[in-house]
């Protein structure tokens, strides 16, 4: 593979949304990273681009078979100026665990990240200022083969786009309503759940819709064997607190391993709060409820780092944690993130990595 990354400048550089109007995932940069792979060539041609559709064969794999494969991680600016990312590193190489499940080629994990250092250096300034916000960044590989024969395709592209995104929590960091589904599941063991590829989501849509209807946010996933034991909230990992312990789903091979989780998992340690990752029933977490042991639950992930949960709705029991209201235990975990992201604070070793700046002329 050539090491080289060319560029092509964009001629129309785009208007850039004011920070108020952000949302998530509305806007996309002026360019965006592509890497080819050919069964012959391997991945070659790194190349930073304008912004723009790419156009596919209608057999092109992806379209039929779904060999598809994303990360999603966040470019932030600190209040000093410094624009850093955080564990990048962790995110490629979670790309290419999802890569070997779905028998897509490796990814250079050490280059795939040079690739999109470059690119946030081309695209710097759509790092938004404002409190909360920041640039979210999605590296993708699809399945680019036009045959319609069952068997791994024999081309791909590996891409990185990148789109200003506004503060999750506008008015604060504030609790979901959650409906703990009973009968569709997201993943089994053996399946694809501990991959980030793309079917997950769409068999996830059905479940998301029905909640919605019903008045809650997100859908509680419970094992897809006994429906019983808990899973993920959303595209989220979960945390319960009882009586004093921190316990999280032990990854089992459907559940996807977030890099919010495992760094909730090491700043609980640093806190010296007891954490165990284990299976952990609806009818413990029930039970807990029942007798005022249930004093907290969480969801964790990129894109709200802290997820509190207000309420868990299971078979029409409503139960109601903290009154409703964000516990002590997640403000303090998002404020310590969210300061670790942000450059305030100084958190572990590697956490956070500075993208150099360019020269204005
Ligand atoms: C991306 C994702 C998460 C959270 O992962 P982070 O690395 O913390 O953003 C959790 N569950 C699912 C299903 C996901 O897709």
């Amino acid at each position: 593979m050539t090491y080289s990354i060319s560029i092509e400048q964009s001629k129309q550089l785009k208007t850039k949304p004011a920070d108020e109007t952000l949302g998530f995932g509305k806007y996309y940069t002026d360019h965006m990273f592509i890497l080819d792979y050919t069964a012959e060539q391997g991945w070659h041609s790194p190349r930073i681009i304008p912004y723009q559709p790419i156009s596919l064969d209608p057999a092109a794999k992806i379209f039929h078979y779904g060999q598809s494969v994303f990360e999603g991680l966040k470019a932030y600016r600190a209040e000093d100026g410094r624009l850093l990312l955080f564990r990048p590193d962790r995110n490629f190489k979670r790309l290419n665990i999802s890569n070997a499940r779905l028998s897509i080629p490796a990814l250079d994990e050490q280059f795939a990240l040079e690739a999109l250092i470059k690119l946030l250096e081309v695209d710097q300034d759509w790092i938004p200022h404002s409190e909360g916000t920041s640039l979210y960044i999605r590296p993708f590989v699809i399945a680019t083969e036009s045959a319609l024969g069952v068997a791994p395709s024999l081309e791909y592209k590996f891409m990185i786009i990148l789109s200003p995104v506004g503060s999750y929590y506008a008015e604060g960091i504030h609790p979901v309503k959650i409906y703990v589904e009973p009968g569709y599941v997201r993943a089994v063991t053996g399946g694809v759940g501990n991959a980030k590829t793309a079917g997950n989501y769409a068999a996830g849509l059905k479940a998301q819709e029905e909640a919605t209807e019903k008045g809650y946010s997100q859908v509680l996933w419970l094992d897809g064997v006994h429906k019983k034991f808990i899973e993920e909230v959303g595209s989220m990992n979960v945390f319960f607190k009882i009586n004093g312990t921190v316990i999280t789903p032990v990854l089992n091979g459907s559940i996807l391993e977030g890099i919010t989780r495992s760094s909730i998992l090491e700043l609980l340690e640093h806190m010296n709060i007891p954490v165990e990752q284990r299976q952990l029933s609806m009818e413990e977490v029930y039970q807990a409820y029942q007798d005022g042991t249930l004093e907290e639950a969480f969801g964790t992930g990129t894109a709200a780092v802290i997820s509190p949960i207000g309420e868990l709705n299971w078979r029409d029991e409503k139960i109601i944690i903290q009154e409703g209201r964000t516990g002590e235990l997640a403000a303090t975990l998002y404020h310590t993130l969210t300061s670790i992201q942000h450059g305030r604070i100084e958190g572990p070793a590697g956490w956070v990595v500075e993208i150099p700046q360019l020269k204005k002329a």
